[in-house]
C-alpha cells in the first residue's frame, strides 16, 4: 500500500505527490490526465515569479518536476470510488483495478460549465474565457461580454468594467440572481449594460478571434447580434466529485468540505485546489493548498503509524 496516494495530477496533485515525495514515504499519483485544466490554458501571466508561461509548458514543468522523485504516477485512470476500510483507504479505478494507502489525497480538480453554442469551443483561448483573474487583463481597452448573472458573473462584471472597455452582461433568467450588494455595485457602472431573458445562441468570429455573440431575447424571440472580443462565461464551476458522493462530505455546490489543514470529513483522506471549498481557483492557489494536503498527510501518518 502506499504512504500517500494522490488522486489527481493538475497542480494540486503534482504538488501534494512532490511533498509527500519529498519525506522519503511511499507515494501514488491516480489521474485521468496529468497536467489538468493547466493542459487547456494558453498565456499564464499570474504564475508567480514566471512573468509568462504556457499551460502545456507549464504541465510539461509539472510533470517532469514529480518525475524528479520516486513517485509511482498511474496517468490515464480513472478513480470511481473511495472506500475508507480498518488500516487504509482503498481507491477503486475504472479500469476495475484498485489501489490501497494509509492515507489519499483527493485533488481532482473542477470544469467550468460551457454553453455549448456554436463557435464556443473554436475560439476558447481566442476570446471564450472562462477566468476573469486569468484573462482580464488581456481584454484591457476592448469589449467583452459576461454570461450569467449569479455571483461569479456579477463579480466578473465588476472586475472586468475596470479594465474593459465596456460589458454587457447577459443573463437567462427574468432577472439576476446575484447578491443585492453586488447588483447595486454593478448597476453603478458607467461602462456596464445588463441584459436579461437573454439566450446566447453563437459565439462568431473571422477564423482567428471572437467579433461577437448571437443572443436571442427570449421575450420577444428576435434574434441579436452583439459586435466585441472576449466573452467570459460565468455559469458555473463543477468539481469532479461526482464519484465522491456519499463517502466523504461535499458542500451543496459539490466541492470536498476542508478545514484549514486540508482534511476530510474522512480519517486520513485530505484534499486540495478547485475541487474544494477553498476560494478562488488558481494555479498558486491550488499548488499551495496540495502542499498543505501533503504535509498535513504525513502529520496523520507519524500521528497513526507503528513505531
Ligand atoms: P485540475 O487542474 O482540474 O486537475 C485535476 C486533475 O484530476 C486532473 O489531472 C484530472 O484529470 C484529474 N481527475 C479528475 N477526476 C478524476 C478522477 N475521477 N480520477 C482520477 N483523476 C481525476 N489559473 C491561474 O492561476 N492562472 C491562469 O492563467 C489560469 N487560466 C486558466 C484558463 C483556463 C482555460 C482554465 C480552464 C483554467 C485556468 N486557470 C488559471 C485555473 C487553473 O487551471 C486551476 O485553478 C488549476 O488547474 C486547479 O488545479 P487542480 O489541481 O485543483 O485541478
Amino acid at each position: 500500500a502506499f504512504d500517500v496516494l494522490v488522486v489527481g495530477g493538475g497542480p494540486a496533485g503534482a504538488a501534494a505527490a512532490i511533498y509527500a515525495a519529498r519525506k522519503g514515504i511511499r507515494t501514488g499519483v491516480v489521474a485521468e490526465r496529468f497536467g489538468g485544466q493547466v493542459l487547456d490554458t494558453m498565456g499564464i501571466e499570474n504564475f508567480i515569479s514566471v512573468k509568462e508561461t504556457e499551460g502545456p509548458k507549464l504541465a510539461v514543468a509539472l510533470e517532469q518536476h514529480v518525475k524528479e522523485y520516486d513517485v509511482d504516477v498511474m496517468n490515464l485512470q480513472r478513480a470511481t470510488a473511495l472506500v475508507p476500510g480498518q488500516s487504509d483507504i482503498e481507491i477503486r479505478l475504472e479500469s476495475g483495478a484498485s489501489v490501497r494507502a494509509k492515507t489519499v489525497v483527493l485533488a481532482t480538480g473542477a470544469r467550468w460549465r460551457q454553453m455549448n453554442v456554436p463557435g464556443e469551443n473554436e475560439y476558447r483561448n481566442k476570446g471564450v474565457a472562462y477566468c476573469p483573474h486569468c484573462d482580464g487583463p488581456l481584454f484591457k481597452g476592448k469589449r467583452v461580454a459576461v454570461i450569467g448573472g449569479g455571483n461569479s458573473g456579477v463579480e466578473a462584471a465588476i472586475d472586468l468594467a475596470g479594465i474593459v472597455s465596456h460589458v454587457t452582461l447577459l443573463e437567462f433568467d427574468t432577472k439576476l440572481r446575484a447578491d443585492a450588494v453586488l447588483q447595486r455595485k454593478l448597476f453603478s457602472l458607467p461602462n456596464v449594460k445588463v441584459i436579461t431573458q437573454a439566450q446566447t445562441t453563437e459565439v462568431t468570429g473571422d477564423g482567428a478571434k471572437v467579433n461577437g455573440l448571437r443572443y436571442t431575447d427570449r421575450s420577444t424571440g428576435a434574434s441579436h447580434h452583439i459586435e466585441l472580443e472576449g466573452i467570459f462565461v460565468q455559469i458555473g464551476l463543477l468539481p469532479n466529485t461526482d464519484w465522491l458522493k456519499g463517502s466523504v462530505a461535499l458542500s451543496p455546490r459539490g466541492e470536498i468540505e476542508v478545514d484549514a489543514h486540508g482534511r476530510t470529513s474522512v480519517p486520513g483522506v485530505f484534499a486540495a485546489g478547485d475541487a474544494t471549498t477553498v476560494p478562488y481557483k488558481q494555479i498558486v492557489i491550488a499548488m499551495g493548498e496540495g502542499s498543505k494536503a501533503a504535509l498535513s498527510a504525513f502529520d496523520h501518518l507519524i500521528r497513526t503509524s507503528a513505531p
